[in-house]
């Protein structure tokens, strides 16, 4: 049976991690790491995440700065808003929760953010960078890092071993394979197009699902011993109704409410059932290691975005005071 890597318990040490570097940075310079949290309109999915970072934040000593903004907000408003938080000294970390709505370009958005407070990580100079061999980006995206973080403190070389990532997201797949490639893995990327990917899945030492399929990756997808993470989701009650997921646990209903991983500590009372990309079942009887869902990536991501927050703010961009 594989070690399950318990993201939950890990998260916890991170945060209990990050709390003891706010209260030193508070008490040695009197700085209290800002973050501004983006909020455009008022989708539910959206809400949920923004209402979770923002009690994260809380719990370490991050002051938490909400910027909630009608959904008819015009390009150029948001823009002026971007810009306003990059010059706030109070504010070391900016985050605009995605998806915006349609008559805003994402890209144009992310690529205003201040490179220095981009705790996403999302601006291109930061994805540039990661990259490049020699280069180091100045923040890493949350859930990438996320899973980084999960296989070293769970114990997982990944130098020198091959790696296999299912999807390729700018969010996820792309640069998690940048940093297993930066930590010495030879990586192989799977997706929508990639033909016969059990075989490719099946030869990685280490494997990160994140495809947004549920129970896509089977026990006889996974190589004996290999470590899985698996980056997946969960769908929330109020949803319930309008979700559909056949005998493969394939199927998602248009329209219907995906909640992430990420959002298990809030949900905690939910009972629908949370849904991964990999076949826990099956799989947990071959791999050595084996992130769950829920409490696996998800509150991993959280814990990373606070620690992103704190890094920015040690770079020494003034001052917030808690109220
Ligand atoms: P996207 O939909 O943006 O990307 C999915 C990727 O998977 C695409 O590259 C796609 O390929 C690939 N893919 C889809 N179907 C298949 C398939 N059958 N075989 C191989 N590859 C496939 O999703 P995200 O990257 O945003 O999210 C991925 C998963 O991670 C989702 O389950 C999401 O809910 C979860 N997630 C979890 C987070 C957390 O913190 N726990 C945070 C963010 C996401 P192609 O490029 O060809 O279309």
């Amino acid at each position: 049976m594989a070690q399950i890597i318990d993201g939950k318990a890990i998260a916890a040490d991170v945060r209990r991690e990050v709390a003891v570097d706010v209260a030193a940075l508070s008490s040695a310079h009197g700085l209290v790491p800002g973050l501004a949290v983006v909020i455009v309109g008022s989708r539910k999915d959206s809400q949920t995440y923004v209402n979770m970072k923002r009690k994260a934040c809380a719990e370490v000593g991050i002051c938490s700065i909400d910027v909630d903004l009608p959904e008819d907000i015009s390009e150029p408003a948001l823009v002026a808003e971007v810009h306003r938080l990059n010059a706030d000294p109070a504010v070391h970390g900016i985050l605009v929760q995605l998806p915006l709505p349609k008559h805003i370009n994402e890209e144009k958005i992310l690529s205003e953010i201040s490179i220095e407070k981009d705790v996403d990580g999302f601006h291109p100079l930061n994805i540039g960078k990661l990259a490049m061999k020699g280069r180091e980006p100045l923040f890493v995206p949350c859930t990438p890092k996320a899973c980084m973080e999960l296989l070293s403190r769970g114990g997982v070389t990944v130098r020198g071993k091959l790696a296999a990532v299912v999807g390729r997201s700018n969010i996820v797949g792309l640069p998690v394979s940048l940093l297993l490639l930066k930590a010495d893995a030879t990586v192989s990327i799977v997706h929508s197009r990639t033909p016969d990917p059990r075989s490719i899945v099946r030869q990685a030492d280490i494997v990160i699902a994140a495809a947004g399929q549920p129970m896509m990756i089977k026990g006889d997808w996974i190589k004996p011993g290999a470590a899985v993470i698996d980056v997946g989701h969960i769908v929330s009650a109020a949803a319930e109704q309008d979700v559909m997921i056949n005998g493969n646990g394939d199927l998602i209903k248009p329209g219907a409410v995906v909640i992430h991983d990420a959002d298990i500590d809030s949900v905690d009372d939910d009972p629908a059932q949370p849904v991964g990309d990999v076949h826990f079942a099956e799989v947990s009887k071959v791999a050595g290691f084996l992130t769950p869902v829920p409490g696996g990536a998800g509150p991993m991501m959280v814990a990373m975005l606070l620690k992103n927050t704190v890094d920015a703010a040690k770079q020494g961009w003034g001052i917030c005071k808690l109220q």
